[in-house]
């Protein structure tokens, strides 16, 4: 009797032992904060369209200007030439200051399509979710670099640019990617490019239905960067399934050197029927896809920092 009691007490001291020690030995994984992205994505959405030249334009930069008037925030201001004239443009780059000498890019545009001008168009996903997931990171980055601190790794950029949709209902090299094409090219003046360890874009991957493709021209060392975050937690299944060759924001910097990924869900709809319509509204996104994505970019960084 007594044996059996000693046993089992061992036993239960054992037990606890291992129950306490569990949390110790394997953190519970922190999670980024898709909710909040959501909700970013969901006040700035609520601007309605804002294409070039529009009143909801002026008011999406009016946003992004007052969200981030105590960041060092720069706004990069230009005129493209484009199918209907001289068109006012305006890029917004925030940075965060790292200890590593040398510069990590995230970036999304941030207009609605000038050719869209005549229905409700919004861009929830294309253009408002990504959005909504920089200013998510930019929480993160904010908080690391509060009271003076610097990031621990390389300093961090965002950049929310302005004319990545064509003007027109037919894309062209010339009418699209007009803010990264100016960006990139002022800062292959002025020396900034070289500076750059990578650039990373997001666009429209916000989707509930996350399945985004390998972009086959982005740089490979990226690419493998990336698919060793998105192992870490387990989101194989959302990620590179596919190949696709997808012009967008990447290419200005990939074209002059810059090591650059597109990470795109161009898929959006059953036949991609909500990509440059109506469709694209707040219901087609979700935070859960928001917190896959801020993982994945977080810990890109991460490895990036540790290259
Ligand atoms: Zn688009």
């Amino acid at each position: 009797m007594s044996f059996f009691s000693t046993q089992k007490k061992v036993a239960t001291t054992l037990t606890v032992l291992v129950v306490a020690l569990t949390p110790v030995t394997v953190p519970a994984q922190q999670h980024f904060n898709g909710a909040a992205a959501l909700e970013y994505a969901r006040q700035f959405v609520a601007i309605g369209p804002r294409f070039s030249t529009s009143s909801g334009h002026a008011k999406a930069e009016a946003f992004l200007r007052d969200h981030f008037r105590h960041d060092q925030l720069e706004e990069d201001v230009f005129t493209a030439s484009t199918p209907i004239g001289p068109v006012a443009m305006r890029n917004f780059i925030v940075r965060f200051p790292g200890k590593k000498n040398g510069v990590i890019v995230l970036a999304t545009h941030y207009e609605t399509n000038y050719w869209l001008k005549n229905i409700n168009y919004v861009g929830a996903n294309d253009g408002g979710s990504t959005t909504g997931l920089l200013m998510a990171i930019a929480d993160q980055l904010r908080a690391q670099t509060a009271h003076g601190k610097t990031l621990d790794g390389y300093s961090v950029w965002l950049v929310f640019d302005d004319g990545e949709e064509s003007i027109q209902p037919t894309w062209t090299d010339s009418d699209s990617l007009y803010g990264t094409r100016h960006l990139a090219a002022k800062w292959a003046r002025d020396g900034t490019l070289e500076k750059i360890k990578a650039f990373i874009l997001a666009d429209m991957i916000g989707d509930k239905d996350l399945d985004i493709q390998r972009e086959s021209q982005s740089t490979d060392w990226l690419v493998a960067l990336v698919r060793q975050a998105v192992k870490k937690f387990r989101y194989d299944r959302y990620f590179f399934k596919k190949d696709e060759a997808v012009s967008d924001d990447h290419l200005p910097f990939l074209r002059r050197g810059v090591p650059s990924i597109d990470i795109i869900d161009i898929d959006y709809g059953p036949n991609d029927s909500y990509h440059h319509t109506i469709k694209d509204t707040m219901d087609k996104i979700s935070s859960q896809s928001l917190t896959i994505d801020g993982d994945v970019f977080m810990e890109t960084i991460r490895l990036i920092d540790q290259r």
